[in-house]
């Protein structure tokens, strides 16, 4: 194998180690997520969806605010409110995908998948579930 060759296999190793552990860290935090949801079995799915996304209203809501007062007059926390609120839409997606029982980190690397397929094809713009 020519040096090229070796730089390819050294660049997949490090691409999949890095996918494993980030996908490991997901499946962790998916598990400690499940042992604080606190809702009637007939609830599921519906209560994590719609839950998702009355938190990812408050994300939009935060950034509207940032629009509207300018970032000059933001709370010096602004990133912290908005990081925790990016946090609450986390643990809903992880609780929806445990309601489903799929695992969060194979959802997170199929989503990179898709878009570096994407990236590759040059559909990265454009619509479509399908590109
Ligand atoms: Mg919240």
């Amino acid at each position: 194998m020519n040096l090229k060759g070796v730089k390819i296999l050294e660049k997949e190793a490090v691409a999949w180690q890095k996918k494993k552990h980030s996908s490991m860290q997901l499946d962790d935090y998916q598990e400690n997520a499940k042992k604080t949801a606190i809702y009637a079995p007939e609830h599921m799915i519906m209560y994590p969806a719609l839950g998702l996304a009355g938190e990812a209203g408050e994300v939009a809501n935060k950034v509207k605010k940032i629009m509207r007062d300018g970032i000059q007059n933001l709370p010096p926390d602004w990133k912290h409110q908005l990081a925790s609120e990016i946090g609450d839409v986390l643990w809903y997606c992880a609780v929806l995908a445990s309601d489903l029982n799929v695992s969060l980190g194979t959802i997170a690397a199929q989503n990179i998948e898709k878009l570096e397929r994407r990236k590759r094809t040059g559909t990265l713009q454009g619509s479509g579930d399908k590109r």
